[in-house]
């Protein structure tokens, strides 16, 4: 029976390999920059897509987006 160390090793290795191949399909995804948001075509700033170059949605929309999961995902 593996002891609770085991699991929690394998479990982070696991995550662990999960976040390289997100990183790994983001590497290799096509560079496509978005330049306007997806939601209200309002011109995502320069600092925002610098700090997540695939965002689709500008910070107003991304953050209405993310109250409006916290908010139906209870
Ligand atoms: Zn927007």
């Amino acid at each position: 029976m593996p002891d609770l160390a085991d699991e929690a090793s394998l479990l982070t290795e696991q995550m662990l390999e999960v976040h390289v191949m997100a990183i790994r399909q983001t590497l290799q995804a096509p560079t496509v920059v978005v330049k306007n948001c997806e939601a209200c075509g309002h011109p995502i700033g320069d600092a925002r897509r610098k700090i997540m170059p695939a965002a689709a949605l500008c910070v107003d929309c991304q953050f209405l987006n993310e109250s409006l999961k916290k908010h139906y995902l209870r």
